[in-house]
């Protein structure tokens, strides 16, 4: 109650997970549980559209390194001890840290999937949790587990969770794969998530061992359409970025994990633009980020793209949130506040620090950071109130646990 939302005071009843009525005027029925909205603005939450949540156990863990040195010597040995029990811990520690800083939704793509479902059944929130495949030695079986693993999400659906599939990436999942993912998705209507042109050397490769580029190598394994998400894409050409458009994918920018992980590259966001290319943003995962608060790298994005194009004019804090709300995607995209969409939004502090001036936009993009977030309300349920997130602690004991079973701390 007494929140503002586009300048005005309003109220808002939740029933059912669902809004039941929302705008100037709206009071509280005596059964209802109140939450007092004075002083904040009510917000849009977040959607993190790549992500591998579970890694906050791999936090600060083999930093500053190279991609590959870092994923071979390192997060890969390491992962290879993982067992379900601590993927769940790790997935509640990044809920928790999500929940936090203002993120409603997340894309996720980690092993154990079942164990990330469960964390996010349990913490609240709403997330697309995809099944990995990697070839490896013998790829029947690795197909054969990955779908054993998308009915065990599906199965512990409360409807906040959906599964989907997640090849890996092209330098590790071979073309019968792709194939294979695109039969399976189409025929169970599932989503697609893969990384994709994230490095230059991944893009040389590919066009040396397939004789296109990766987009082009995709498309030809029938995995380039409006289900898909394509993660990173930084060294997309024109010619890519028109079929995209063209077959409706969407493409996740991951501008931290890119710094830190020094790609050397950027994801052309203005030429994607032009083309109408469907977009979103992400974290990527905390071991390659460090951070899950997506509002601090909403701002990191924009920068990279004014200061990249010359322009302090090529996007400004409302596209800029907008994107970070899933706006520029069919597929990320979630319904705006109003009666008979899902209960997701946020209370920010207007009286703060941050907010207390200038427009709301620019002060969330520029200005703040997750910290802003004082409420957080999923399918109706308050998750966090008063900055404190229920469980938080239990996840962090747990998670410091599970990292040191697998030698990580
Ligand atoms: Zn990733």
């Amino acid at each position: 109650m007494d929140a503002t939302l586009d300048g005005e005071t309003v109220g808002l009843r939740c029933q059912g997970g669902v809004i039941a009525e929302v705008g100037p005027g709206v009071t509280a029925h005596h059964e209802d549980e109140l939450i007092d909205g004075t002083g904040m603005a009510l917000v849009q939450g977040l959607v993190n559209a790549h992500t591998h949540a579970a890694m906050t156990l791999f936090r600060g863990f083999a930093d500053d390194l190279p991609l590959m040195e870092w994923l071979e010597q390192h997060i890969w040995p390491a992962e290879a001890r993982l067992e379900p029990e601590h993927v769940y811990w790790g997935t509640r520690l990044a809920c928790a840290e999500m929940i936090r800083t203002g993120t409603i939704a997340f894309w996720d793509m980690y092993w154990h999937p079942e164990a990330v479902a469960r964390a996010v059944e349990d913490a609240g929130l709403r997330a697309v949790v995809a099944v990995p495949l990697i070839d490896g030695s013998d790829a029947s079986t690795a197909r054969a587990r990955a779908e054993e693993a998308l009915d065990l999400v599906r199965e512990s659906g409360s409807g906040r969770v959906r599964a989907g599939y997640a090849p890996h990436a092209l330098y590790t999942v071979g073309p019968d794969s792709l194939r294979w993912v695109a039969e399976r998705a189409e025929e169970r209507g599932a989503t697609v998530q893969i990384h994709l042109s994230e490095t230059r050397e991944e893009v040389e490769n590919c066009i040396s061992v397939h004789g296109v580029r990766p987009a082009f190598h995709l498309d030809g394994a029938g995995l380039l359409g409006p289900n898909t998400i394509l993660a990173h894409g930084v060294w997309l050409d024109e010619a890519e970025l028109e079929l995209i458009a063209e077959r409706g994918a969407t493409v996740v920018t991951n501008p931290v994990a890119n710094l830190k992980l020094a790609v050397g590259g950027l994801f052309p966001y203005l030429a994607a633009r032009r083309r109408g290319v469907a977009m979103g943003v992400g974290t990527d995962g905390p071991g390659s980020n460090n951070s899950l608060d997506l509002f601090s790298d909403l701002k990191t994005f924009a920068l990279l793209q004014k200061n990249a194009a010359w322009d302090a004019a090529a996007v400004d804090a409302g596209e800029t949130l907008r994107l970070g709300q899933g706006d520029s995607s069919p597929l990320l995209r979630t319904p705006a506040l109003s009666s008979g969409a899902p209960a997701d939004f946020l209370l920010v502090r207007t009286r703060s620090p941050e907010l207390a001036l200038g427009a709301l936009d620019a002060g969330l993009v520029y200005a703040a950071s997750g910290s802003i977030v004082d409420t957080t309300v999923v399918a109706g349920r308050a998750l966090m109130r008063g900055g404190n997130v229920d469980d938080a602690s239990e996840a962090m004991t747990r998670a410091q646990e599970c990292a040191s079973q697998i030698g990580v701390r």
